[in-house]
């Protein structure tokens, strides 16, 4: 059985940002062995949200805050590196700053080819099992891995493992029934459409697109803007789309500094720092998004083609999927007036929830500590500390916003400072599972 000092569950930003800080160390140490990994990902590729890269969409947040510049100016995983070997760096330097989700896709993707151990597509973890020694201790953890295509089964196994795997896709009650052809999360946006069945002869496609997030502004102009016949209802429960709070000293929440502060605070403080920069990040629009769409409603009314319907205020109560589309029932939020809409489609661009302890971790959770509120003890270098008897290194990567802040999981501010502390904790966690190799076995009588 090969043990590997590391095992990383998901290879998108946040694996790839650690195996950067990995390789980076190893290649400036080169008189010492280099770390032993292996790093499993489920999609066939590393591309960043392949199915919600629309055209014309940017991203949001500074170049800069790429895999590792934040944490080495001269790494050859950084974004700059990454358009030099493009031949478009000149060109990048006109643009003033603008990056399309598609060219941040593209770079992600590219980091994730640097990494010199090759890691493994088509590999989605689905248990992370304790393996006991004949002392009774828990030294190294078996990865239990499939393939989707066929359920092929594989395992690897670590003496560290890290679970990247990202934050799940936010499915609200009222559609978890109707969740399918019809009615789909964001995430799968792009292979959704695809296959979604035409609309019957001489008739446009009629859209539902639920949220007032990013996600959801940017996927109303998209069905709006590159299908002149379509009829798109955007339905929000409050009075419309807000905008990010895009204060520069609200926004120095997504400086490193802050998650030391974060870090330090007791749990109920932690929620209502939480609170106050959640507009910062979430439920809302950029600038452009927000010109865009209200533009597009003003060009609707003033065109009268009525394509583009607003619902504010409302929050849909009852999903009926037809084999010929799909009738919402809503409520006015404060009104309570009901109504119906049926259309082809459902978007639900209803945000993602962040698990305290990933499915795959659940045969090891009772080997981990525990807070007195029952959640996870987990080190400022993201580590889910065990108990007495499991020596085994358990990383939450990206999945610790709960814990650090609103900086350390669903933006990339923090991704290589993050993958920094991960990797200086890992190198100590290995130096002392070394330390207790090295110890020799208490002699019984
Ligand atoms: C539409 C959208 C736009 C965003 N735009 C921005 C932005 O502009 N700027 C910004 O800072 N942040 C943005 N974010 C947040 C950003 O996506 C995250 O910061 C970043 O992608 C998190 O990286 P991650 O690796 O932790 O998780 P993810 O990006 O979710 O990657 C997780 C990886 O794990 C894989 N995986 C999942 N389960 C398994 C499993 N069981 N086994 C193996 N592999 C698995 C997935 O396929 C994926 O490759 C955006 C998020 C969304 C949804």
């Amino acid at each position: 059985m090969h043990v590997n000092d590391l095992v990383v569950a998901g290879f998108g930003p946040s694996g790839i940002a650690l195996a950067a800080a990995v390789e980076d160390h190893d290649d400036a140490h080169p008189e010492r062995p280099r770390l032993t990994a292996a790093y499993l990902e489920r999609a066939a590729d590393s591309a960043w949200q392949p199915h919600q890269v629309l055209p014309g969409t940017d991203i949001q947040h500074h170049f800069l805050r790429d895999l590792a510049t934040p944490r080495a100016a001269g790494s050859r995983f950084g974004f700059v590196p990454f358009l030099q070997q493009s031949g478009r760096f000149y060109e990048f330097t006109l643009l003033g700053g603008y990056v399309s989700r598609l060219e941040w896709s593209a770079y992600v993707q590219w980091a994730a080819e640097q990494v010199r151990r090759r890691p493994a597509y088509h590999r989605e973890v689905v248990a992370v099992e304790p393996v006991a020694d004949a002392d009774g201790v828990v030294r190294t953890a078996r990865v239990v891995s499939r393939d989707p295509r066929d359920g092929r089964r594989y395992e690897d196994f670590g003496r560290n493992v890290a679970v990247a795997t990202g934050h799940r896709p936010h499915v609200p009650e009222v559609f978890r029934e109707a969740v399918g052809e019809r009615v789909f999360h964001a995430s799968e946006f792009l292979l959704r459409t695809a296959a979604l069945p035409p609309a019957p002869e001489g008739r446009p496609l009629r859209w539902a697109v639920i949220g007032a997030g990013q996600t959801a502004g940017e996927i109303v102009l998209h069905l709006h803007g590159s299908d002149p016949n379509a009829q798109v209802h955007s339905l929000v429960r409050h009075a419309g789309f807000r905008m990010y709070e895009l204060g520069h000293f609200s926004n120095e929440v997504y400086f490193p500094e802050e998650t030391e502060y974060v870090y330090g605070l007791e749990r109920g403080a932690r929620e209502r720092v939480m609170a106050q920069a959640r507009a910062t990040n979430y439920a809302a629009v950029d600038p452009d998004v927000s010109t865009a769409l209200y533009t597009a409603h003003y060009q609707d009314k003033l065109t009268g083609t009525h394509r583009l319907s607003m619902e504010r205020r409302t929050e849909v109560t009852g999903v009926d999927v037809r084999p010929e589309g799909v009738v919402l029932e809503t409520a006015e939020v404060f009104t309570g007036e009901r109504r119906r809409l049926e259309v082809d489609a459902v978007v639900l661009c209803t945000g993602y929830t962040e698990p305290h302890v990933p499915e795959a971790l659940a045969p090891f959770a009772s080997l981990l500590a525990r807070e007195d509120d029952g959640l996870p003890a987990v080190t400022r270098g993201h580590r889910a500390e065990t108990v007495e008897g499991c020596e085994v290194g358990i990383y939450l990567d990206g999945l610790t916003e709960w814990r650090h802040g609103i900086a350390s999981a669903a933006s990339f501010s923090q991704m290589a400072v993050k993958a920094d502390a991960v990797h200086r904790d890992l190198r100590g966690q290995l130096a002392r599972q070394r330390e207790s190799a090295a110890r020799p076995a208490p002699v019984t009588v």
